[in-house]
């Protein structure tokens, strides 16, 4: 298909100091819980990025120096010269598919607690470190560690350039970088030429960006990545006067501006709490002071929107780190007119949990990433099927419909069948809660591909028993039956019944979906931890209902921190009336209330309670399963060959794990059982 000509102005070069991109796609930096620990597989996740259309692959920030060594996490790193074969060999890759390759050089200063390096952090000023509450300090810097510095980003940016980097940047943020925290009235209280007025601020980030582009900027552009809305006024608010000064006084200075806002939680906000394009009313100035390309984000998947941002003159870029993960291949859609095919970014952030836990990022839209290396997947390409067996996927939430969608693209003919009239399962329900439409796009992103396979057949309203299932024969049959919330408390915290239920009308998720009557006072007991009690309650309260939400955890939705929900979903529960109770758990249950007993005390109270509502965990939907797998004799007779379960009706778990069980089943179908290892390993070489 061609390309909408309403889009050719995407696909313009841009120049960029001495190096031109070809398109306005712009992979910004963004971690990846790989970088240095997982190195093939931080390539060939970039590599997929430039093979998909992008002009610039970034790099996720890159520690420069033992003294902001950032471990625990998983980032870049170039110390010394040793580090420079692993850019290297992403820099080729990304070169062969005609992008330019990007690094993000950084020191964090009093950010990170120097974990592995054991150095003494240094910074603007004494500090206590900020990350992870370590009992570190930071120590402030005199002139020759402030000489040290810029000798040590010289030197990397050398380096990077070195290996093969076209794009250096300089990284200016408060809390993150040394360079912000120097320009940070906040944080700066210098009373030598760094501190004071804005000019000795502005000297540090000055000196950087033009040590960078002496020793570098011959061959590489320099990128300044600059948060909009760093500086803070007296009053605690962003002083974006101080931040326009800035923008003016370095306006020619980067080849590039990157621009985007302060904390991250705001940054990569989750579509529960912000829409797609929500930084430009912050970042629309930057470009009306200065000449040079501006790089915005805003979680873009719609290339209307993003036209829109170019023709407006907000941005010259598309920034993209969660679009480009959740498709790594959205230019390259673009550009051959298949904008169906998108697969878009729900912003959910499980891709961000990543880098909290340190392991290769996940994506719920994407279950690919992370896994084009360890096991040679490729977000488009599938391999041919390799029978002519037809498979029957029963349940049509998101992992029968990515396992029906990938059988489908393998050439399988598939019959999917779902009880219900409405496809989806889960995250058709769930995406009805307050903020959580653009869930949607699970269901609906596999929906439309599936509905233009011929060879795909689904079935609505089609409740199969296993007498059902023995009586079509299908060869294989792949259950997607999903879960079950429970009534009893049973969960992380309790693993016996909450005792008095019968006295009172308790209620799970699914009565919620269903629509049942329930009465206020509403009592949410939360020992799931993610975000659905959390939603559940703002959503009842919504409804004019008092609700009470009581969590064992030490914060309300406390898994959700990992995909920086947490802040705003405590925020958003204090805003609509929500009483939040948390180290607590259930004890009992009687007539018109609850005792709950506080975690680490014991001391216990009793809160009014007319409807109970358990949030707890799931038991798998498996009886079908179960009932067929009790009864070879009959299966043989059918002339079945193989029953597996996927998604939640193997063990409940979240939308990401279900779209990458029903990914993965797909493209084990006709393949030996994997035994041992299932995927490559880096294992490191003794030295
Ligand atoms: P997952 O997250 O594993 O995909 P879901 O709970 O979201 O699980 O989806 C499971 C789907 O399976 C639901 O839409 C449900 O209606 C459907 N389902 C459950 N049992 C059957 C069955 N016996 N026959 C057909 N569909 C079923
Ligand atoms: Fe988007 Fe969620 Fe995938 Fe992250 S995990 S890229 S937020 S869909």
């Amino acid at each position: 298909m061609a390309r909408d000509p309403r889009y050719d102005i995407l696909f313009e070069p841009v120049r960029m100091g001495p190096v031109t991109a070809k398109n306005r796609f712009f992979q910004v930096p963004h971690c990846n819980g790989k970088g240095m620990s997982f190195p093939s597989s931080m390539i060939a996740m970039r590599r997929m990025k430039a093979e998909g259309g992008w002009a610039v692959v970034c790099t996720e920030e890159t520690d420069i120096h033992p003294s902001g060594d950032m471990s625990p996490l998983v980032e870049g790193r170039l110390w010394d010269d040793r580090d420079i074969p692993v850019f290297a060999r992403m820099n080729e890759a990304i070169h062969l598919h005609g992008a330019l390759a990007g690094i993000e050089l950084t020191h964090t200063g009093p950010r990170d607690a120097c974990l592995y390096s054991r150095e003494v952090p240094i910074s603007v000023t004494h500090t206590p470190v900020h990350a992870g509450d370590y009992p570190v300090q930071a120590r402030a810097m005199d002139r020759t560690d402030i000489g040290n510095y810029r000798r040590w980003h010289r030197e990397a940016a050398v380096r990077a350039k070195r290996a093969g980097f076209d794009v250096i940047y300089v990284y200016c943020h408060a809390g993150s970088s040394l360079a912000g925290d120097f320009l940070s009235r906040g944080r700066n209280d210098r009373t030598d030429a760094y501190g004071g007025n804005l000019e000795n601020r502005v000297r540090l980030l000055r000196e950087v960006l033009q040590d960078t582009h002496e020793a570098v900027g011959d061959a590489c552009a320099v990128v300044l990545r600059y948060v909009v809305d760093d500086q803070m006024g007296p009053d605690g608010k962003a002083d974006m006067e101080e931040s326009r000064q800035i923008v003016a006084m370095l306006a020619e200075v980067p080849d590039v501006w990157d621009v985007n806002v302060r904390e991250w939680r705001r940054d990569s906000i989750p579509s529960r709490f912000g829409p797609e394009g929500s930084q430009e009313e912050f970042i629309s100035f930057v470009k009306k002071l200065t000449t040079k390309p501006v790089v915005g984000v805003g979680r873009f998947t719609s290339p209307d929107t993003m036209v829109s941002q170019v023709r407006r003159g907000i941005v010259d870029f598309i920034g993209a780190a969660r679009p480009s993960i959740a498709d790594p291949f959205l230019p390259r859609k673009i550009e051959e007119g298949r904008i169906d095919d998108i697969r878009e970014c729900i912003g959910c952030n499980m891709c961000v949990s990543s880098d909290f836990t340190m392991v290769p990022m996940r994506c719920t839209q994407n279950p690919t990433i992370g896994e084009e290396w360890r096991k040679d997947w490729h977000p488009e390409i599938i391999p041919e099927r390799k029978s002519a067996d037809r498979v029957l996927v029963v349940g049509a939430g998101p992992a029968g419909l990515e396992c029906a969608r990938a059988l489908g693209q393998r050439g399988y003919d598939v019959v999917l069948a779902e009880a219900r009239e409405r496809l989806g399962g889960r995250v058709e329900d769930e995406s009805r809660l307050p903020g959580l439409a653009a869930w949607r796009r699970v269901r609906d992103y596999r929906v439309q591909q599936i509905q233009r396979m011929a060879n795909v057949e689904v079935y609505q309203g089609s409740q199969l028993s296993a007498g059902d299932i023995l009586d079509y024969g299908f060869p294989k049959v792949v259950l997607a039956t999903g879960g079950t919330w429970q009534r009893s408390g049973i969960g992380r915290w309790r693993n016996k019944a909450v005792p008095g239920l019968s006295g009172i009308a308790v209620f799970t998720p699914e009565d919620i979906f269903a629509g049942a009557p329930i009465e206020g006072p509403v009592v949410i007991y939360d020992d799931d931890r993610y975000y659905l009690g959390g939603v559940i309650a703002e959503h009842l309260r919504l409804q004019g209902l008092e609700v009470t939400l009581v969590t064992p955890a030490s914060d309300v939705s406390n898994w959700s921190q990992a995909t920086l929900e947490q802040g705003w979903v405590e925020q958003r529960l204090y805003d609509v009336g929500v009483a939040i109770v948390e180290k607590h758990s259930i004890v009992a249950a009687e007539r018109g209330q609850v005792l709950v007993e506080h975690t680490v005390s014991g001391r216990q109270r009793a809160l009014p309670c007319a409807s109970l509502l358990f949030v707890t965990m799931r038991l798998p939907n498996d009886s079908v399963f179960q009932a067929l797998n009790a009864d070879p004799v009959s299966l043989g007779t059918a002339g079945i060959s193989s029953v597996v379960r996927i998604g939640d009706c193997l063990a409940p778990s979240t939308i990401a794990a279900a779209v990458y069980s029903g990914h993965r089943c797909a493209r084990e179908t006709d393949e030996p059982a994997p035994d041992g290892v299932p995927f490559k390993r880096e294992l490191v070489e003794l030295l």
